[in-house]
């Protein structure tokens, strides 16, 4: 038997009809950079994140990076960030000129927490970026309010959690501002490269706007140094399709996921439970992963390190590399992530825990 970490196509085939008219529309209209669907889709968005504005951009880097451009953030600021993210949160950091102050996150929920972030505060701190990273949601509460002594922007980084819910509040509507991306893998992912950003701030989405399309609100006029990153009109009008089905989805991951947590049984293998997480990421920890990982695939199951180096210890971040980030570290060294897709059938449920179960430390 063979199970895929994850399968696109059978989240896309029961959709191809939707997918497909979506398509025709566009083509009727040519018109593909800032049109119709854009505009429909932002509203539907925010509306789905109980956000006042949306702004629709190129993809998940550019929606952080284009947020802290609109807050000012530059040369002389620090930025917090998780030590344990995907490298496009840090990216977009280094892009503005600022430097990424790394945080280590909680062992339990593997994501920052306000008390290592207050340690890490400088008289440079501009602004905090929480990362929901695997889904799972940040403790917003106590962030929002060290932010608002300490006068700094909160950013949430909300790329692996779509639709997540925090003390009943959505995800992307708890900080200052969020950025989401719409890679193809996400839990909302469109048929190519796209992202987002959501505000209550008239001001930041339309600097957003500005900033993602040359500087300029007004054609030909600059009014500031921007970049090109917009939300093409193909892929605005298939997340208008998928987005229909976004809650339906997160609840089969969590029913998946919710099967895994109470039937995986190995005492090798740590199967963390958190609340309230999406699951974009099915993380398992084991101290032989890399023996566990061939062993699966040996199995026929594919599974994906979440992510195999640290911010601190890439080429991209030498400067960083004496850096002592124990917890990122050992994230690094034993996560595991299972397949977890919507569509996934029972049989499949079934075959992964049976092996994971059998899995016999040789380490
Ligand atoms: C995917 C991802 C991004 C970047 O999104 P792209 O659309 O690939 O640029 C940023 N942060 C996190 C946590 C992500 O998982």
């Amino acid at each position: 038997m063979k199970v895929p970490y994850q399968s696109l196509e059978v989240i896309h085939k029961p959709l191809k009809l939707e997918l497909e008219e979506a398509y025709r529309k566009v083509f009727e209209r040519q018109w593909y950079i800032q049109g119709e669907a854009n505009t429909e889709f932002e509203e539907a968005f925010s509306c789905y994140c109980d956000t006042r504005h949306c702004v629709g951009v190129g993809n998940g880097l550019d929606a952080i990076r284009l947020l802290l451009m609109a807050y000012g953030i530059g040369e002389g600021d620090e930025v917090i960030v998780p030590s344990n993210t995907f490298i496009a949160t840090a990216l977009a950091v280094s892009y503005t000129g600022a430097t990424p102050v790394f945080v280590e996150p909680s062992l339990q929920s593997f994501v920052i927490e306000h008390s290592e972030i207050e340690r890490a505060i400088t008289e440079n701190t501009k602004a905090i970026i929480p990362v929901h990273l695997y889904g799972n949601v940040v403790d917003m509460e106590p962030i929002m309010e060290l932010a608002k002594i300490q006068n700094l922007v909160v950013i949430e980084d909300a790329a692996q959690a779509h639709g997540a819910l925090y003390k009943g509040s959505k995800i992307g509507s708890l900080g200052d501002a969020a950025a989401f991306s719409f890679y193809p893998g996400k839990n909302l992912g469109a048929l190519g490269d796209g992202g987002a950003i959501v505000t209550d701030s008239k001001e930041i989405a339309d600097r957003v706007r500005m900033l993602g399309n040359y500087g300029s609100a007004q054609k030909y006029k600059h009014e500031c140094i921007g970049i090109n990153s917009r939300l093409d009109e193909l892929q605005a009008s298939f997340l208008l399709v998928k987005l229909k089905y976004i809650d339906e989805w997160n609840r089969e991951r969590q029913k998946i996921a919710k099967k895994y947590i109470e039937l995986i049984n190995n005492r090798y293998i740590s199967v963390p439970k958190v609340e309230g997480s999406v699951y974009h990421i099915f993380p398992i920890f084991c101290e032989t992963r890399d023996c566990l990982k061939q062993y699966l695939e040996s199995k026929g199951i594919m599974t994906i390190i979440h992510y195999p180096t640290p911010m601190h210890l890439q080429g991209a971040y030498i400067e960083y590399c004496e850096m002592k980030l124990p917890i990122a570290e050992q994230i690094s060294r034993t996560q595991l992530s299972l397949p977890l897709y919507p569509g996934m059938t029972d049989v499949e449920i079934d075959y992964v825990i049976k092996c994971v179960n059998g899995y016999e430390n040789k380490g």
